[in-house]
């Protein structure tokens, strides 16, 4: 099973270029074994990148990832042609823990019919049942067998309930992963945050690569946590009180999320491991890391990694 998902900030990319790249991500995880395969990348063939961003489209297949290849050609309403200033694509090979191989139990799993949020999931949820039992009380209703799709429920619910008009995607995922229980490596997407990712993990492994084609301003990312002990921004300058710059100088940037090195190195050799809890939020092409709390021993910072090419 595994996870691929690419955002690329004013780095201009066709539909198709988009497809190729996560497709390819999949194959280079395809050793990680799966019985399903599918991506969640913005529908529209308006020339604005932020209208696009406004719809979701969700292909899915059972079986290999020449299938869902074949099936992404064979699609009639999406224009391979369109370019995208700003995009997130994410991508899912699934190994069924949950519900039996099907297009529908396929990843991305969806909040709603609209498509609102959108989660890829490696790994088990063991309190799904409970968290389904609430969401269902609430009015949700599910369509597949598995537990991710109560995350992707759990996300709307969130967001539907949200103090603040202003909450980030990150603060609503660190919400949803403080009642998920089990192991996870996700990655999410929403209508409501165009063009921004937002990448977590507890027990499953998950990395990110930074390319740009500037030199990086930093080689460590500060953590910013969430509770009373707010961390500075060290080295790095200050947006705002949730998010320091980074990278600072550089207005077109691409981000990757991965299970693996393996399926990055192609495209850059930059790359950042992401520990157990930590909330990796892509928005405005800037990259921000969140923990909820410094606990002992906790490194108040991730390093930006340079892997040897070979
Ligand atoms: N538990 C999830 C499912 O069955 C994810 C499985 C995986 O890691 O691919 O859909």
């Amino acid at each position: 099973c595994g996870i691929f998902a690419y955002l690329n900030y004013h780095v201009p990319r066709s539909r198709r270029e988009i497809l190729e790249i996560l497709l390819k991500g999949l194959r280079r995880l395809e050793y990680r074994g799966y019985d399903s395969a599918g991506v969640g990348i913005d529908g529209g063939n308006s020339k604005d990148w932020e209208s696009n961003a406004k719809a979701i489209q969700l292909i899915k297949q059972r079986g290999k990832v020449k299938v869902l290849d074949d099936e992404i050609q064979k699609q009639q309403d999406i224009d391979l042609d369109v370019e995208f200033d700003v995009h997130l694509g994410i991508a899912h090979t699934r190994w069924a823990t949950h519900g039996v191989p099907s297009p529908v139990n396929s990843h991305p799993q969806r909040s709603d019919k609209h498509n609102e949020f959108i989660v890829i999931h490696n790994g088990i949820i063991t309190n799904y049942k409970d968290l389904k039992k609430f969401l269902e009380s609430k009015g949700y209703e599910f369509e597949s067998e598995t537990d991710t799709e109560t995350i992707a429920k759990l996300v709307k619910y969130m967001y539907d309930n949200r103090e603040n008009d202003d909450t980030s995607f990150a603060t609503l995922v660190e919400q949803v992963t403080q009642q998920l229980e089990g192991a996870f490596a996700l990655v999410f997407k929403s209508v409501h945050f165009p063009g921004e990712a937002v990448g977590t993990r507890r027990g499953s492994p998950l990395l990110m690569g930074v390319k740009s084609d500037h030199k990086l301003s930093a080689d460590h990312i500060p953590i910013l946590y969430s509770g009373k002990d707010k961390k500075s921004c060290t080295t790095l300058p200050r947006l705002d009180q949730d998010t320091c710059l980074f990278p600072v100088e550089e207005k077109a940037v691409e981000y990757y999320f991965a299970s693996d090195a393996s399926a990055v190195i192609e495209h850059t050799n930059r790359v950042i491991f992401l520990e157990d809890d930590d909330i990796a939020a892509v928005a405005d092409g800037r990259l921000s890391i969140h923990r909820i709390k410094r606990t002992a021993g906790d490194h108040p910072a991730r390093a930006i990694q340079t892997l040897q090419m070979e």
